[in-house]
């Protein structure tokens, strides 16, 4: 199917640009310095991005002066909203007792209880700087422990900047020797898993594939890859970096599937930088010297004390089961009405995900793998986000979209309007 887009896309680059001569301003001072005008490319759209002067609750402004209603949460890491009270105190009393102390302290013990609390799989855990670094540690802890080489990895997966099984991604992989499998395909796996000489590692896992479309593993597909593993003596590693918010205890405990190690990043430490990786005993093991452990784990900032002190103030005092469940449930509420506007329109739109996170594609669908959205229309979807983005509403130029707690049911309504205006206009005007 032909549509006019590219005629509509240039004149929604013209619209928003005319309306943001700071944000232009700033974009050629910051490409002088940054290459691409940022300094994490998944920020980038085009004509260029605007850049945020401030935030509160559920709301972004520009330099500009626009303001928008933020449905992107940074990614997930903004699940608290842009104000949550107790994280902002528990940063600031940690500030006045000082920092950058090389030595350990007393947070790091509750951030660690809280984790290991919630998270069934999670004996024991040791933080990081960043939910990369975390799968990067859990993936060679897996090769320490198992003595095997190879580390089996979905198609299209995205475990971090060095970990990015889709397309383009290759260039900057980590080195391994990767097995790469078909998402939501036991049989695939099995096939692909059975194959082996037991040389696999690791398996590592997204329950919900989340930068390659918020496709959720479809039923009995994480037990499947458990006794996979079983089988063939591979470590299941769930990365919950992104999934982590789906209960108190993430997919793991919604799913009851419990993997070796469990990775996690974003929102835990509500809002400031975070990583973690953590698992059985017996493995997390590897990095205790009192107990033969032979790895060490660097990292300067790994307990660095604005982390730990937001973390135990988001994780103890904002983040309870009930609080997680009812925004799940916000979000497969929210997610149903996007379908409906979705499927009325003639245009190739539709919707996937999980809980409070969603994409919205520019196929028909269902996307249960990565491959089922090769053939999107990319003019579509950036066309779709422009004309959010005119009515108010941010989300991820990919279509991606994480609740965070401060959106209410009026930006819900705000959110299914707007889409719905958007979906209308566009096909007007094809
Ligand atoms: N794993 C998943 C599933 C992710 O979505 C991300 C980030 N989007 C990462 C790992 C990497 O986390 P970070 O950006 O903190 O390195």
């Amino acid at each position: 199917m032909t549509y006019r887009l590219d005629a509509q896309l240039a004149a929604a680059y013209e619209r928003y640009a005319a309306k943001r001569p700071h944000s232009q301003a700033l974009f050629d001072q910051a490409c002088r310095v940054l290459p691409g005008g940022s300094t994490r490319s998944v920020l980038d759209f085009s004509p260029f991005s605007f850049r945020v002067a401030r935030a509160e609750g559920s709301r972004l402004v520009d330099v500009d002066g626009h303001e928008y209603v933020d449905f992107l949460g940074d990614y997930s890491a903004g699940l608290l909203g842009h104000d949550p009270g107790p994280v902002a105190a528990a940063v600031h009393a940690a500030l006045d007792r000082g920092w950058s102390f090389g030595a350990t302290h007393v947070d790091e013990i509750r951030l660690a209880e809280l984790v290991c609390q919630r998270y069934p799989s999670i004996d024991q855990v040791r933080f990081t700087n960043s939910g990369t670094e975390a799968n990067l540690m859990a993936l060679q802890l897996a090769r320490h422990c198992t003595g095997r080489d190879r580390i089996a990895v979905f198609d299209g997966a995205y475990h971090g900047g060095l970990l990015y099984f889709g397309h383009g991604g290759e260039a900057l992989q980590a080195p391994f020797d990767y097995l790469r499998l078909p998402y939501n395909d036991l049989h695939g796996v099995c096939a692909a898993l059975d194959d082996t000489v037991d040389d696999v590692a690791a398996l590592i896992v997204e329950p919900m594939m989340g930068a390659a479309g918020c496709i959720p593993a479809e039923p009995g597909f994480l037990a499947g890859l458990r006794d996979a593993c079983d089988r063939t003596g591979a470590l299941l590693i769930f990365d919950e970096v992104m999934t982590s918010r789906m209960s108190a205890g993430g997919v793991q405990l919604r799913s009851g599937v419990l993997p070796d190690l469990t990775t996690l990043g974003k929102f835990l430490a509500g809002g400031m930088t975070f990583g973690a990786f953590g698992g059985r005993a017996d493995l997390m093991a590897a990095f205790d010297p009192h107990r033969g452990g032979e790895l060490t784990h660097g990292g300067t900032f790994n307990n660095n004390v604005v982390t730990m002190a937001g973390g135990v103030a988001a994780l103890s005092e904002l983040l309870s089961a009930d609080v997680l469940d009812a925004l799940f449930v916000r979000g497969e509420d929210l997610r149903a009405r996007v379908a409906t506007v979705l499927e009325r329109s003639t245009l190739p739109l539709s919707v996937s995900g999980m809980g409070s996170m969603f994409t919205i594609h520019s196929v028909r669908g269902p996307a249960r793998s990565p491959a089922d959205l090769v053939g999107a229309d990319q003019a579509l979807k950036e066309l779709l986000f422009h004309h959010l983005v005119e009515r108010g509403i941010f989300l991820a130029a990919r279509g991606f979209v994480a609740m965070s707690l401060a959106i209410g049911d009026d930006d819900c309504d705000v959110f299914v309007d707007a889409l719905a205006d958007s979906v209308t206009t566009i096909e007007t005007a094809v």
